[in-house]
């Protein structure tokens, strides 16, 4: 399988045997290892600007990547939660009892704050990204998605979103929930705009510049455009530092 080469976990190489892709697509095999560099701190090297049409696999480009930090990231706290338990033990402790939280209930009110976010510019579009993204983590445990967007209950996306790692939003709904407390985005360390350029066409630009204010604490972004329009280009010089480009 010509995806083991690009250095993603297992689990994620799983999946994708599951969803049958064999080799990587052109952006895939060029954007992942781009994208996974990292310097001897572990930071991510390299922002990017892909330009690639629907349909060339850029969605698993960007989707992978993130994925496997986060999956790294959350098995190194796992282990070291392990870990205390087996010191607590050791002293002779009682082993904390995992708190039940209803979600729902004010009481247990927790805002998220997850690892990455995907903004993409529809409805449709995010529904479809975080469906891949399911796809994807399917074998990885303790990872979650969620999808924060318009024209769906509130209720149950707050539910969904208390403990994701990885939120796939268009701007409004997801600047909604910020601006009501329900999540926080100080928190993020990946960001990927999908769709740079149909996002500025319905007028998102105001909303981006928001987003990239609250989430000053990234360590990456990715923009995907299916154009290098001068408009996408001023803005990937806004949100982001000096950034690798490709074109598909
Ligand atoms: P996208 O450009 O991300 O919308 O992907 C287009 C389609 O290609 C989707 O149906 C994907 O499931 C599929 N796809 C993505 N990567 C691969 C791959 N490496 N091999 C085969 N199909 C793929």
């Amino acid at each position: 399988n010509g995806f083991a080469a690009l250095g993603l976990a297992p689990e994620l190489l799983a999946a994708v045997a599951d969803l049958g892709f064999t080799q990587p697509t052109n952006v895939q095999q060029q954007a992942i290892g781009l994208a996974m560099a990292q310097d001897a701190a572990g930071a991510s090297v390299n922002d990017l600007m892909v330009s690639s049409q629907t349909g060339s696999g850029k969605t698993a480009a960007f989707l992978l990547p993130v994925l496997n930090t986060l999956l790294a990231q959350n098995a190194a706290e796992a282990a070291a939660e392990e870990q205390s338990r087996l010191d607590a033990v050791a002293r002779g402790e009682a082993p904390a009892k995992r708190a039940r939280r209803n979600p729902l209930s004010p009481r247990h009110f927790k805002a998220a704050t997850p690892g990455a976010l995907v903004l993409c510019p529809t409805r449709e579009l995010a529904q479809q990204v975080a469906s891949d993204a399911i796809d994807l983590v399917k074998h990885c445990r303790g990872l979650r998605i969620a999808n924060v967007v318009g024209g769906m209950p509130y209720q149950m996306q707050i539910a969904k979103l208390q403990n994701a790692d990885l939120v796939v939003a268009t701007p409004g709904r997801l600047l909604d929930l910020q601006r009501s407390g329900q999540i926080k985005l100080d928190k993020v360390q990946f960001l990927v705009v999908d769709e740079a350029d149909r996002m500025l066409d319905l007028g998102f630009a105001e909303d981006l510049a928001e987003v990239h204010q609250l989430t000053a604490n990234r360590h990456q972004t990715m923009m995907f455009s299916a154009t290098f329009a001068p408009r996408v280009q001023q803005l990937a010089t806004r949100v982001m530092r000096q950034p690798r480009r490709l074109e598909i």
